[in-house]
């Protein structure tokens, strides 16, 4: 098997709430606990929770946005945990990001072609007549016309800023894209284009992507693999067509049977979902789940269930599940 082109270990993320003049230190947001995952060249890895459960923090964490806590990241081998700005620059071109608002991701001062060629200027070895050969390819690729260079973000719709986006995020030919919530504020119609182009894209580079996303209909079009995060932890993380078909953990149950469905007579089974994600400031003992869990038990209330592989590929953190 090849080498993941990401792979975190107990990846930990946690805040400190400050107050008052001194700004002491009175309580700490737990983000991100523990998380651990891998992504193949190739791969699509879906990460789906509720908002507010950590996710789009695992994605900042990788591409080193922000200093994790505890835990390591190794991009393709190396381990990047620590490394300082300059030691960090030659891996960033590796990995980049589509952000969730093509409206407020792009410079409206700036040209599409200044704004894809941008990576270009600050990591590539290109010379001005390369760059926009290069842009002018990108763009083409991403489906927009070469005169779109000229023009200024806000001339275009939002489908065609985020193509915009991935053209701008392809520039550096990374290995891995971390994509968050980059269909969400886009029209079901276009939210398709946008997802075809991303996988025509993975199949052509051999791109992996960690697909950040609330929507299942989503993930279930474009992940090969999906995880389940709730309240800072991973709960299930399974291949997708193992995942959508037998969903072990109750919240995955959950999640899938709150998604809008075709078939109405499904609906007599759905699972309703009761309760407010708690705050990860003050999260449940135990299973973090067992406050909303219609199934917990007594031992869930202060024993935290660990996350094992009860199938090929699929693991689940749950007590009931043997
Ligand atoms: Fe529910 Fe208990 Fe399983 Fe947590 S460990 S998901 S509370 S049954």
């Amino acid at each position: 098997m090849s080498e993941p082109v990401v792979a975190v270990s107990g990846l930990t993320k946690h805040f400190p709430v400050r107050r008052g003049f001194l700004q002491r230190q009175v309580a700490t947001v737990r983000a991100v606990d523990g998380v651990t995952l891998s992504i193949a060249p190739g791969e699509t890895l879906c990460l789906v929770g509720e908002s507010g459960c950590g996710k789009s923090t695992v994605g900042r964490l990788i591409l080193r946005l922000m200093q994790s806590t505890a835990g390591t990241i190794h991009l393709r081998g190396t381990d990047v945990t620590h490394l300082g700005d300059a030691a960090m620059r030659p891996h960033r071109r590796h990995a980049q990001m589509v952000f969730q608002d093509p409206y407020s991701s792009l410079n409206p001062r700036l040209t599409v072609g200044t704004i894809v060629a941008e990576p270009l200027e600050n990591y590539g070895d290109l010379n001005a007549a390369g760059r926009t050969e290069k842009v002018a390819a990108l763009l083409d690729r991403v489906g927009l016309r070469a005169d779109a260079m000229r023009r200024y973000a806000f001339e275009f719709s939002g489908g065609q800023r985020q193509r915009l986006g991935i053209a701008r995020a392809l520039a550096l030919d990374p290995g891995l894209i971390v994509a968050d919530e980059a269909v969400s504020a886009l029209d079901v119609s276009v939210q398709a284009q946008v997802l075809n182009l991303l996988m025509d894209l993975q199949e052509e580079r051999n791109i992996a992507y960690l697909f950040i996303s609330h929507d299942l209909g989503v993930v279930e079009h474009i992940g090969h693999r999906i995880a389940v995060m709730y309240l800072g932890e991973i709960v299930e993380i399974a291949p997708k067509s193992a995942l959508f078909a037998t969903p072990l953990h109750p919240y995955t149950q959950a999640l899938i049977a709150a998604a809008p469905i075709a078939d109405p007579r499904a609906r007599s089974e759905r699972i309703v979902l009761e309760g407010d994600l708690p705050s990860p400031m003050n999260p449940p003992a135990g299973c973090r789940f067992h406050t909303r869990c219609p199934v917990a038990i007594a031992r869930c209330r202060s024993e935290a269930p660990v996350l094992r592989v009860r199938h090929e590929g699929h693991a689940v953190a749950c007590h009931l599940i043997g």
